[in-house]
């Protein structure tokens, strides 16, 4: 690193200090909870030993279950490695709870786009009988509280509140603000199922979803819940009844919440969400140092450094596709697993633009370590997350930087004051 760049990295350690220091109480609240539970639980390393067969009796698969449901407050869980993503345990979840002829309405936009890409197929409704809406965003990029309301219609079943912003150009939605908009609802019509799409979030604030009175929440386990460590899978938690009839239909009717064998090894799902708190820590450091080097540089960044989290997406605008395409092979070359590789523009399944994705990741495609994506679009927002150390988001980031300015992709501007 030039003596020049030097000075910026400084700057920015320490000014984002006070911000890391407020982030602590959080973090210890969250290993607080987890602790609590794994003892209310009683979890034994008899529970570490998976199933065969049916899986009938499996106490580690059982145990799993109610340690989510008591720590993300909530009735019941569903934790199971055979999700294979996100996205499918949010499918499962809605097929499980919608029946045909009623609406599932999105309130936060266009969703994500593997969603995205389910709902808006042609042949959405004609094969499962579903309906679809979506309620657009503001020009703030927020949902409108009151137009959601009168938006509901008769046959809503299930209202679909994303919380991270995935690759808008939006704010992430805080835990208090989804509360707001689930009380709306549920003033309307009690019966609508609201459903947070909670990937990215668990464990950045101090309260999840259910407790600001969502009925189910849904995530990924090669994201925050899984502790950097986790294989595979995917959780959702929530009301009891829901939870059997999600079971269902990930399973067969009849075949719930007591049946399939885990073939994973257990620990790894246990011990993932017990470091999960501290993975996240470093994953939100990592993001609020990336955030105030690239400001103090010149970018615009989204969240700033010092403004309240709710996941640990940071976005940088980078402005033009040659500062993207160098950014993304910078982090691929950072990482510890293909470093060798160097990330191509592609067309993904379920995603409709193309889209340029960077992560050499002990997990594939787990990206609560280090990684970014960016659709190939101006004005050329990637979005970076995960890390599971901050030390290695710094080596990676002041890397960039410094990649950056020797391409004169990038010249140096004190905007720092006296130095
Ligand atoms: C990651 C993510 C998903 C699901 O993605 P998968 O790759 O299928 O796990 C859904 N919504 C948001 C906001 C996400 O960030």
């Amino acid at each position: 690193m030039t003596n020049k760049l030097l000075k910026f990295v400084e700057k920015a350690e320490d000014d984002i200090l006070p911000v890391l220091k407020a982030l602590e109480p959080t973090i210890t609240k969250n290993h607080s909870k987890i602790l609590t539970g794994f003892r209310n639980q009683e979890i034994t390393d008899s529970n570490f030993q998976g199933s065969t067969g049916y899986g009938y009796g499996d106490v580690g698969r059982e145990k799993l279950d109610s340690l989510y449901a008591e720590i993300f407050r909530s009735e019941a869980a569903l934790v199971r490695a055979n999700f294979i993503s996100g996205t499918h345990t949010i499918w499962k979840t809605i097929l499980g709870v919608v029946n045909p002829g009623e609406e599932i309405i999105s309130v936060t936009g266009t969703p994500y786009d593997t969603l995205r890409s389910i709902f808006a197929s042609r042949d959405f409704n004609e094969k499962w009988g579903l309906n679809y809406r979506e309620i657009p965003l503001n020009k703030k990029g927020t949902p409108e509280i009151d137009s959601i309301a009168k938006s509901l219609s008769p046959t809503t079943k299930l209202a679909f509140i994303q919380r991270s912003k995935g690759y808008q150009d939006r704010r992430s939605l805080t835990v208090k603000e989804i509360g707001n908009i689930v009380r709306q609802i549920k003033h309307t019509n009690p019966d609508i199922i609201c459903l947070v799409d909670n990937c990215y979030g668990e464990f950045v604030e101090e309260r999840e979803p259910i407790e600001a009175g969502a009925d189910l929440i849904a995530g990924s386990l090669i994201k925050n819940p899984g502790g950097g460590i986790s294989p595979s899978g995917g959780y959702v938690a929530g009301r009891e009844h829901l939870i059997e009839k999600i079971a269902e239909a990930l399973n067969a009717p009849g075949l719930g919440t007591s049946m399939g064998a885990t073939l994973t090894d257990p620990r790894i799902l246990f011990q993932g969400l017990f470091l999960s708190p501290r993975v996240v820590a470093e994953a939100l450091k990592g993001a609020i140092f990336t955030s105030r080097l690239f400001e103090l540089l010149g970018f615009e960044v989204s969240p700033r450094y010092d403004e309240y989290r709710t996941d640990i997406v940071q976005a940088v605008k980078l402005g033009r596709p040659e500062t993207l395409e160098c950014f993304s092979e910078l982090i691929q070359y950072s990482s510890p697993i293909d470093s060798q590789v160097k990330p191509e523009p592609a067309l993904l399944p379920g995603y409709e633009e193309e889209i340029i994705m960077a992560a050499g990741t002990f997990v594939q495609g787990a990206s609560i370590e280090f990684s970014a994506d960016a659709p190939l679009k101006s004005p050329y927002w990637i979005y970076i997350q995960g890390g599971l150390s901050y030390e290695y988001v710094k080596l990676s980031i002041v890397n960039i930087a410094q990649e950056l300015i020797n391409k004169g992709l990038l010249r140096l501007a004190w905007q720092g004051g006296n130095s």
